[in-house]
């Protein structure tokens, strides 16, 4: 099952056309995105046997974010060690850095960035995972049992106030507005050969700068949520990012940050892509 946003209605994505949930479902389930992830055994099954129709074309329609309020957003910082590597910092061990982007950096699939003035913003394709059930204390065998499903989130970070002293500003450095655009969907577990083999990539202009596998991570997702839930308790439609591979901007010799004009394409297997433009900051 896919879920998309469209005007801020849950829609289903199937055949090439996003169908309102609410209409689709003759009222069954609601217009509200985050209650879908509350929902998401009942939505499935609902699902599996729907009849579908009276859709719009997916190709034409401007989808908004699929996880546009959730209770915690989740970030995992160095879980791919080339990535590690390239930041001078260790590798983590038996627990990566942890870090929340704040809401109300939140945005779709597609969109217009502004940089922040003076600033030198970076990008990082991240695998996102949506939380289906509430988890605390869990196992990492039973972690997927867990999570509604995945998505595609660019992690933009601007990496001066990232690394303001005296300690880092993760949280800060990455969440002015619409530093994270997540979408086009969220794609649920069983539409995937392997959930933990995902090809991920991000393009500048057409130009390739970050492709890899999350097979690569470090910590992967059943091992981040088992970590995790050991303290939090997650609820349905948290959001989780899992980290980014090598190749953003702070790493290259020279450095390299985005300028105004630039589009960002970010692509995850078998989930779609994030296009961002940017634009200068206008104070
Ligand atoms: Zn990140």
């Amino acid at each position: 099952m896919r879920i998309a946003n469209l005007k801020g209605r849950a829609q289903i994505v199937a055949d090439g056309q996003v169908f309102d949930l609410e209409g689709a479902s003759g009222g069954q389930f609601g217009p509200d995105l985050q209650a879908v992830y509350g929902a998401w055994g009942e939505v499935r099954s609902w699902a599996a046997s729907a009849q579908l129709d009276g859709g719009l074309p997916l190709e034409t329609t401007r989808l908004d974010n699929p996880v546009p309020s959730p209770r915690q957003v989740i970030a995992v910082g160095l879980n791919y060690r080339e990535h590690a590597e390239e930041t001078g910092l260790a590798a983590p061990k038996d627990l990566p850095p942890i870090f929340t982007k704040f809401v109300s950096s939140l945005t779709g699939p597609e969109g217009v960035v502004e940089l922040p003035p003076n600033g030198h913003t970076d990008w990082e394709i991240e695998l996102g995972v949506v939380i289906g059930k509430p988890a605390h204390q869990i196992h990492q065998h039973d972690a997927w049992l867990h999570v509604a499903g995945l998505t595609a989130v660019q992690d933009l970070s601007e990496r001066i106030l990232q690394h303001i002293g005296p300690a880092p500003q993760f949280s800060l450095g990455k969440s002015y507005p619409n530093f994270t655009p997540v979408g086009p969907m969220v794609v649920s577990i069983d539409e995937f050969d392997d959930p933990d083999d995902l090809g991920l990539s991000c393009a500048i202009n057409d130009e390739t700068v970050q492709n890899s596998r999350t097979s690569d991570l470090i910590f992967p997702v059943p091992a981040l949520i088992s970590r995790l839930s050991a303290v939090l308790t997650l609820y349905p439609g948290d959001l989780i990012l899992t980290g980014t591979p090598a190749g953003v901007g702070m790493g290259r010799k020279p450095q390299r940050w985005l300028q105004p004009g630039d589009v960002l394409t970010s692509r995850i297997e078998n989930i779609g892509a994030l296009t961002q433009r940017f634009t200068a900051a206008t104070s």
